[in-house]
């Protein structure tokens, strides 16, 4: 038996519906899935029809994948200094909770948000009321399987969470952060300044994390290769080791003791040379790094 405790996918896009994405999971033979509930890029959350969220929950229920993530739209800013962004923030993730439950998926993934100058203490203490806010909604109580996780970012502009130590200051200040995790993006850390590339950069990596966040906390894995440096702060995915992290970096985050019960899911570029059979060539990488224990 090969790898049969790996929990393996990508994100995947909607454009053929909720059920489609599982159609699409099935035929690339990944186990794990992320998808946007909606349009990533628009505002607009149109409510998901009951029976849109049957027809998915029993073609999940009758497909092979064990784990779904639904990623956040990318306008969400839970630390914008501005009212109006602010406040239609906490209301579409209030919203990314009702489609998550509506669908039956355990996970939310969003990125925290940018302090766009205003300081990065502001910006946690803006998070951690927006947060609070979402967590003590009755949307959140009333889909109790629902649970937060906060991506790491790159460190590009002002983003929040970058390190190890503002997503574990806005964890500890929460009122009720039982319902909330991490997400670590690899090419994210990377490009914040965190080592993969070697046994003892990673092992340094992981004691942080545990010592600032806790390792309990980091519940899914976002695995992307980086198009630039170490500590280049800059956003930028490539397929699994043709970027600046490699194979080697890859082998070590898929086998790692603390790591490998984790669900890692992909979300490098659609596209290679040209074609678009990205993910199976990604996927396959991947497969070939794990190790069988
Ligand atoms: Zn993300
Ligand atoms: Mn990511
Ligand atoms: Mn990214």
């Amino acid at each position: 038996m090969t790898n049969a405790d790996l929990l393996l996918g990508c994100h995947l896009s909607i454009g053929k519906g909720f059920a489609g994405a599982i159609d699409a999971a099935e035929a690339l033979g990944i186990n794990a899935l992320q998808i946007f509930s909606h349009n990533a890029r628009s505002w607009k959350i149109r409510s998901i029809p009951a029976e849109t969220a049957a027809l998915f929950q029993r073609r999940r229920e009758a497909s092979t994948i064990r784990y779904i993530v639904i990623h956040t739209m990318y306008l969400i800013n839970l630390a914008s200094p501005e009212e109006a962004i602010y406040r239609r923030s906490i209301d579409s993730l209030r919203a990314e909770t009702v489609a998550a439950g509506i669908l039956g998926i355990d996970y939310i993934n969003t990125h925290i948000g940018s302090h766009k100058g205003s300081s990065i203490k502001t910006g946690i203490a803006r998070a951690v009321a927006a947060l609070d806010e979402v967590i003590a909604s009755p949307e959140f109580h009333n889909y109790n399987n629902v649970r937060i996780l906060l991506e790491n970012t790159a460190g590009t502009g002002t983003t929040i969470g970058t390190t190890f130590s503002e997503l574990g200051r806005i964890i500890n200040s929460l009122d009720d952060s039982s319902r909330v995790g991490i997400c670590f993006d690899s090419c994210h850390g990377f490009a914040a300044g965190y080592e993969l590339r070697t046994a003892t950069g990673l092992n340094q990596t992981l004691e942080e994390l545990d010592e600032l966040v806790g390792i309990e906390r980091l519940q899914l894995i976002h695995l992307n290769d980086s198009r630039y440096p170490l500590a280049a702060r800059r956003d930028r995915h490539q397929h699994i080791g043709q970027g600046e992290i490699g194979e080697q970096g890859f082998r070590l985050l898929v086998n790692d003791h603390r790591l490998r019960h984790l669900p890692f899911i992909l979300e490098t570029p659609k596209e290679i040379d040209g074609k678009p059979h990205a993910d199976q060539i990604n996927l396959q990488t991947i497969r070939r790094l794990r190790t069988n224990r």
